[in-house]
């Protein structure tokens, strides 16, 4: 099997077989990311694909029960291309359980209900979209590529189509400057579209991340592990998503939080005070992407 340079996956797929794809991110503009820097975006070879998976099966055997496809964005393959590799996937593996793979909101909007409607019926169980924020100007600042409208859009189409969704938000996106309308429009956005999953990570940059000239001009300030319980605080209290599974556990957050909206709201704001009394946060060494 072949990977071609650092491959990323969401904390809950550790467990999967990984396979890239697509190489790289079909939008790669993003001010604070720098995990595909380092590549051109392609959609790979499909007979490679196939002979990646074949590889897996004969060394793991029939019994994979699942399937992350990298890299960035798996949804940019051409639907038939999608649905094709889906069943082969599924043909492969006759226990699996479940394919999964980032999404962005534009390649997801771009799909039609029917085509995501085949994909799921082809396999795919669940898309990981990176929402980062639900602020427009924050999102047009960090060069997202779409805006809040767009981001609930695709969400609530996936969730039509019968797939489900893991968002993802990224808390101090909006500075101590814009805290606030970050934290408020964040929570309005995943009010509307009510996702399967959210999770929280937590700014962290590397060199060559864009953002960072904005820093050094004075005009993006980080928070402070207070601020990012103030930020998470807010969301909270004006967040409405019933059932969603709440989660603050990567190992970019200050804090580890977890619980299911809107039942374990306010014990987890109880919570937040505690951490923040206690100063019980993550050491800024010990934060990673
Ligand atoms: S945050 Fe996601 S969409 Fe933006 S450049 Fe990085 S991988 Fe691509």
């Amino acid at each position: 099997m072949r990977y071609e340079g650092t491959v990323y996956r969401p904390p809950s797929e550790a467990g999967s077989l990984i396979v890239q794809a697509t190489i790289g991110c079909a939008h790669n503009r993003c001010r604070f990311c720098t995990m595909y820097k380092d590549k051109r975006f392609r959609i790979r070879d499909f007979e490679e694909v196939k002979r990646d998976f074949r590889e897996a099966r004969s060394r793991y055997g029939p019994a994979i029960e699942k399937v992350f496809l990298a890299d960035g964005d798996a949804l940019a393959l051409p639907p038939e291309r999608l649905e094709e590799l889906l069943e082969y996937v599924a043909g492969l593996f006759p226990g699996l359980k479940s394919i999964s793979a980032y999404g962005s909101p534009m390649d997801i909007l771009r799909r039609s209900d029917g085509e995501l409607r085949m994909l799921r019926e082809a396999g795919l169980a669940m898309v990981y979209m990176g929402a980062e924020s639900g602020d427009d100007r924050v999102l047009l600042k960090m060069d997202k590529g779409a805006t809040a409208g767009e981001i609930a859009a695709a969400g609530l189409k996936l969730k039509e189509a019968g797939l489900k969704s893991s968002v993802t938000l990224i808390s101090g996106l909006g500075g101590s400057e814009r805290l606030r309308e970050h934290a408020l429009g964040s929570a309005k956005l995943i009010s509307r579209m009510k996702p399967d999953y959210l999770g929280f990570l937590t700014l962290l940059l590397e060199d060559g991340a864009p953002v960072l000239e904005d820093m050094r001009r004075g005009e993006f300030t980080l928070l402070s592990p207070e601020e990012t319980v103030e930020e998470m605080s807010l969301f909270l209290e004006n967040v409405d998503s019933e059932g969603t599974v709440f989660r603050a556990n990567h190992a970019s957050n200050y804090l580890t939080l977890k619980g299911t909206l809107n039942a374990d709201i306010p014990a987890m704001l109880r919570e937040l005070e505690a951490i923040r009394e206690a100063k019980a946060f993550r050491r800024e060494g010990w934060r990673r992407l």
